[in-house]
């Protein structure tokens, strides 16, 4: 199976909101396979159709239990709090600690239409709603505070201006703290 590139940040594709699912049909199926070989491949734990230019609500994911596909996946409720160190594949080589509920309700439908209904804790309910946040064209940029942010916006700067010398590998992905998608 083949790998697709993975969008990064600047391309409008990542800033607009993904539309429903209406019909799984095979080239959707081929479309999770494919994004499953790209997520292993960078490596992530989850990846988000609109990261590899699908405008469709649809992510896959495996944090070390196996791979998953979530087709419409909605989050029913959230509770506590948890900062964990986040990154982002499509947004190369940059982590912030971000704060969010530490607990989510996950819920949709797989490839099959069967029910998925998911609670989940810690590294998985930041996976999910780090995917749910790629499904309505929100990125990490979005949940840092004004300091965190300016930094952001100058090492991206820089990071625009070296772009088309090289096209570094991911940094960060052998960190304890590697993207999640
Ligand atoms: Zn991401």
């Amino acid at each position: 199976m083949s790998t697709t590139e993975i969008r990064v940040i600047g391309d409008p594709v990542l800033r607009t909101r993904a539309t429903e699912v209406t019909e799984v049909t095979g080239a959707l199926v081929r479309l999770t396979e494919d994004m499953l070989t790209t997520m292993y491949d960078a490596p992530g734990i989850g990846l988000a159709a609109p990261q590899v230019g699908v405008q469709k609500r649809i992510f896959v994911y495996d944090w070390g239990e196996g791979p998953g596909v979530v087709v419409n996946p909605r989050i029913e409720g959230s509770d506590g709090e948890w900062v964990y160190e986040e990154g982002c594949l499509s947004i190369p080589g940059l982590t912030w600690e971000i704060l969010r509920p530490k607990e989510v309700h996950l819920v949709g439908v797989d490839l099959d239409g069967n029910e998925v209904s998911i609670e989940a804790d810690e590294l998985p309910a930041r996976l999910f709603q780090h995917e749910l946040d790629h499904l309505d064209g929100v990125l990490l940029l979005d949940h840092l505070d004004l300091d965190q942010r300016r930094e952001a916006r100058l090492t991206l700067s820089e990071l625009a201006l070296a772009r088309p010398v090289a096209r570094q590998p991911i940094v960060g992905a052998s960190r304890p703290a590697s993207p999640l998608s």
